[in-house]
């Protein structure tokens, strides 16, 4: 789904700059860990204020059937969402069609030659070549993120002026363009150095990279970026729940890592969210999410995130993804050659390492992720449908009829949301990377927690 994270604009930036890298990879089914991503359609300010005003009484008339919307927020939300699919597969046709005009109008050699004319310090020529390329390819992208922002402030979802907008994009692009020439330069001097075999020192280099980067993430980069301290300093009881929580999934937190995420009322988000692995595993609990919602919600969310960690099957995709990473890049190397063999010259580009052969790479690229999403969000929809399952187990008990608020949580995130009540089986298919949240209510209401099960207190 796309992903317009407005909100966040500074996490926004850490997030494209972790997806060129995975890019290069083609890992993202690994690393796609929290849940982030399936705020796409969502996160914008003004929704739940939006959303307080709907009925609630006709919704809540027909609980057991799953997410209920009563009429009028129904089609609102049907609109909205299929709007979204359309945003979706015309900015999808657009990304390929901007790639291959760039190739047949020969931009990229037009910009080489100018910055060849401009100096003849190879590093300078690409400091000039580089973030222009990306830039323009940015603007010529500009109208369907208008749309995005356009169909958001219609349905009421984002409320932020069109100059504000427009400044983060602005900056967005510039950081993106930045952070993206450095990584293609770094590419190009791999190509450079190592014509046939720089997609084997790229697999071997970036690997241990995002791995390393997915490691320390929230211990080193998250601080830098987010304002966040001890839970247990503010929230001990919450804290200590958690770590009950963690125990109960056979897994040690350490305290030190499970974090109060401080907004300070600055963003619409109010969310929880986990990263790591091994010794820093960490649980963020935004402080949005601790005013906004009663504590069994607060703890059903986190007992979804803490149930992430216990999917170990996330083991298993990864050692898949480390050979089928190296595959695919060899078959990036070999279309690569092949194209640029049969066209380049037609093309005005010199070979493999010449930067203007850039947006035949993206090109090639971008086709593979395209084949690559249903699978990935597959994989996604199951890894979040497992945590559901195992957050309900960690925290039944603990709260209250766990069911039961799980599928008002639910309820209430489809409603701020207007999340789809009836998405068409292809569309979920190939986008969702959560199941519907029909889905999500249904299960929590019909499931049977495994403690519950051991316990089978009467009446429960
Ligand atoms: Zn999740």
């Amino acid at each position: 789904m796309p992903d317009n994270n407005a909100v966040f604009p500074r996490r926004a930036l850490l997030l494209k700059l972790r997806l060129i890298l995975l890019i290069i990879l083609g890992l993202s089914a690994v690393v796609a860990h929290d849940k982030a991503l399936a705020r796409g359609l969502a996160a914008a300010q003004g929704a739940i204020a939006a959303q307080s005003a709907a009925p609630a009484g006709s919704a809540q008339q027909d609980r057991a059937a799953g997410y209920v919307l009563p009429p009028q927020l129904y089609a609102r939300a049907v609109r909205y969402s299929r709007e979204g699919y359309w945003l979706y597969f015309v900015t999808t046709v657009c990304t390929i069609l901007i790639l291959w005009l760039l190739i047949r109008w020969k931009t990229a050699p037009w910009l080489r030659n100018w910055a060849e004319r401009i100096t003849c310090r190879r590093w300078l020529q690409f400091v000039l070549f580089g973030p222009t390329l990306l830039l323009i390819f940015g603007i010529l992208l500009l109208p369907t993120a208008a749309w995005d922002q356009w169909r958001m402030r219609r349905f009421g979802m984002s409320v932020q002026g069109w100059g504000a907008w427009l400044g983060d994009w602005t900056t967005s692009e510039i950081a993106t363009a930045l952070g993206g020439a450095v990584a293609i330069g770094l590419l190009y001097y791999m190509i450079r150095r190592s014509p046939r075999r720089w997609w084997l020192f790229l697999w071997a280099l970036a690997l241990p990279l995002v791995v390393l980067l997915v490691f320390i993430q929230p211990v080193a980069i998250d601080p830098l970026f987010e304002t966040l301290e001890p839970l247990s300093i503010s929230h001990p009881d919450l804290a200590d729940s958690i770590e009950v929580l963690a125990g109960r999934g056979g897994l040690s937190i350490s305290p030190q890592h499970i974090y109060l995420l401080k907004t300070d009322g600055n963003s619409a988000e109010a969310d929880a969210s986990s990263e790591g692995f091994g010794p820093t595993k960490s649980v963020f609990v935004m402080d949005s999410l601790i005013a906004s919602e009663p504590r069994a919600a607060v703890l059903h969310e986190v007992g979804h995130e803490i149930g992430h960690f216990m999917f170990t099957l996330d083991w298993i995709v990864f050692a898949i993804c480390v050979p089928l990473s190296l595959v695919l890049l060899y078959f990036i190397h070999r279309s690569f050659v092949w194209a640029l063999g049969r066209w380049g010259a037609q093309w005005n580009i010199r070979g493999p390492d010449d930067w203007a052969s850039l947006p035949v790479l993206a090109f090639i690229v971008s086709l593979i992720l395209i084949i690559f999403t249903p699978a990935a969000n597959t994989l996604s929809r199951y890894r979040e449908h497992e945590a559901d399952r195992h957050g309900l187990d960690l925290v039944d008990g603990i709260v209250p009829n766990v069911r039961e608020a799980g599928a008002r949580a639910f309820q209430e995130y489809g409603e701020a949301n207007l999340a789809d009540p009836d998405p068409p089986a292809f569309i979920e298919w190939w986008l969702f990377d959560h199941p519907p949240v029909n889905e999500r209510i249904i299960f929590c209401r019909t499931y049977r927690p495994l403690t519950s099960l051991e316990n089978a207190e009467p009446g429960k």
